[in-house]
């Protein structure tokens, strides 16, 4: 079995293990506000990783040739009373037009160039949490970028 009992911070930071020294040479400030009393989910850890970093690297392909400071910031917190984690990544981009919004959950659908992007990676992510009967969400907050955010059961549901 690929699942099982998984702590989520530790995962967080295998995903930042790998990708923060690439992150900060780009000039993107990380921030993490991991909440330390989190319940372990009944979960794939590896597939749990691929959301993260595709979360993360479309956070810092957003943050491409935009003013400093470039932030991404990646939190948790946990929902008793819904028996439930969260992961939030947030970045200080361009945010996501509302009128797109829906759409980039679709397989292929991108606003990257041939060869940069192929958009699968969000529809990929979308599968993966909703096969562990999981939300994802993306929110546009007033004051700019997005907000990806990741609420996965504690106990997952039959594969
Ligand atoms: P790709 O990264 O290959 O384009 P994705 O499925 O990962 O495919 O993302 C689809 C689209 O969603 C992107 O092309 C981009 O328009 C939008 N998007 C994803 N993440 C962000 C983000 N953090 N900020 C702004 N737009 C985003
Ligand atoms: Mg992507």
């Amino acid at each position: 079995p690929r699942r099982s009992q998984v702590q989520v911070n530790p995962v967080v930071e295998a995903c930042l293990d790998m990708l923060g020294y690439n992150l900060r040479t780009a000039g993107i400030e990380i921030e993490t506000r991991l909440d330390d009393t989190l319940p372990a989910i009944f979960a794939d850890a590896d597939q749990l990783h691929q959301v993260l970093v595709n979360l993360l690297i479309n956070a810092q392909q957003a943050l491409l040739d935009r003013p400093p400071p470039r932030k991404i910031s990646i939190s948790t917190g946990h929902h008793d009373a819904l028996k439930q984690v969260w992961i939030e990544v947030a970045d200080n981009g361009p945010g996501i037009p509302e009128e797109l919004r829906a759409r980039v959950f679709d397989p292929y659908f991108t606003t990257k160039p041939t060869g940069v992007g192929t958009g699968v990676g969000l529809s990929v992510c979308l599968g993966i949490v909703e096969s562990h009967g999981g939300s994802l969400s993306v929110d546009c907050p007033p004051e700019g970028g997005a907000v990806f955010r990741i609420e996965l059961p504690l106990c997952a549901r039959a594969e």
